[in-house]
């Protein structure tokens, strides 16, 4: 499964151009005094927090992230040139934690948080920084600072995109199993945990993660211990997914018994956008499914999915309507050109 929810990287800041040595050279003039510039600083490597990620896939590709080095300086006094900074942008949710993952660097909480992460090295002085009035032409010069290295584990919290709702026995858990990477239980038991189970599907070329959030809304909607973390989950969550079990309680009654939970529990579920989908398709014939979503149009959905969660079929429908209620996510690559990619990357990536 291509996800990753944390990732080992190594970075590298520019070092220092190196000054330079150089003499005046001009016409009548025997001895020009010093005159080599100092080398330019060295790129930074710079975090951006940016919308539109969801995941760390990325960085499976891309291991290695070097800033350029700065500029030798120049004779005539000219500095050289500073290299760009690297910036890598990264999910909102991200922290950096040192390579023993005993520290915690940075952490990524709002959109458009910066930090420079690794200092280029500054550029080494040239040989005019040094004249004396007793050394007038000093042939001294220095050679830029290194950049900084090091490896860092990045580890990103998911929050959902998608919730995933229906009554006990719907086929939440064996759904989200078909479409993604989680292993949630299975089970013929109406009581879940509170903690949602999440996973992430990648569906042309798109990666959005899925909350299976069942038990949370009974119960919930009273105000039983609901942590940040949920709350945090329904926020972010953009569509609400609704499996309704063909072959169980009468589907529009079980439509009803969720939608109704919805609008108790406030907190802006009731506004989400929701795709209903009859599920267990494969237990029933054409026709039967075709009457149940005819009947709950009648009651209110917008339009019904037919699917198996088990089988897979119907499945794909269902997820391409996903996509289009999920941002775009052009413009938030990590500026490629800027990378390094050696051969050599190590096993430091790992699957959810
Ligand atoms: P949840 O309570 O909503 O998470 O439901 P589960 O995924 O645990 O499924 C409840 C029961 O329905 C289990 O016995 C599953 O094997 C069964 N089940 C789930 N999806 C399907 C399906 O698409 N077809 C069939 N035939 N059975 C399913
Ligand atoms: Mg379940």
């Amino acid at each position: 499964m291509h996800f990753l929810d944390q990732a080992k990287i190594f970075l590298k800041s520019g070092g220092g151009g190196p000054g330079a040595v150089s003499f005046r050279r001009e016409k009548y003039i025997e001895y020009g005094g010093p005159d080599g510039g100092n080398g330019g600083k060295g790129g930074d490597i710079v975090f951006e927090a940016v919308q539109g990620l969801n995941t760390l896939i990325d960085f499976r590709y891309s291991q290695h992230f070097k800033a350029k080095r700065g500029n030798h300086g120049q004779g005539k006094d000219r500095t050289g040139a500073g290299a760009d900074d690297l910036v890598i942008q990264v999910p909102v949710g991200t922290q950096i934690l040192s390579e023993d993952k005993e520290d915690v660097l940075a952490d990524f909480t709002e959109v458009g948080q910066r930090i420079v992460f690794l200092e280029g090295g500054m550029g080494g002085r040239g040989n005019a920084s040094y004249k004396t009035s007793t050394n007038r032409a000093p042939r001294q010069h220095q050679p830029g600072e290194p950049g900084e290295e090091m490896w860092v584990w990045l580890r990103l919290k998911l929050l959902a995109d998608v919730g995933l709702l229906g009554l006990p026995n719907a086929g939440k858990s064996t759904f989200i199993n078909q479409v993604s990477n989680a292993k949630a239980k299975v089970g013929d038991y109406a009581f879940t945990t509170l903690v949602p189970k999440l996973g992430v599907v990648s569906h042309k070329n798109r990666e959005f993660v899925i909350a299976d959030i069942p038990g949370l809304i009974e119960g919930a909607a009273e105000g039983a211990g609901i942590g940040d973390r949920f709350l945090g989950h329904i926020e972010r969550c953009r569509v609400l997914i609704h499996l309704i079990d063909i072959a169980g309680t009468d589907p529009v009654e079980a439509m009803r018994i969720v939608e109704d939970e919805l609008a108790a529990y406030g907190a802006g579920l009731d506004d989400k956008p929701r795709l209903v989908a009859l599920n267990k398709l494969d237990l029933a014939d054409a026709e039967l499914g075709e009457g149940f979503a005819d009947e709950l149009i009648a009651a209110g959905a917008d339009k019904v999915f037919r699917l198996s969660g088990a089988t897979g079929a119907g499945v794909e429908n269902l997820l391409d309507a996903v996509l289009s209620y999920l941002p775009d996510r052009t413009s938030t690559e990590t500026k490629a050109s800027e990378v390094e990619d050696e051969d050599a990357a190590p096993d430091s990536w790992s699957p959810y």
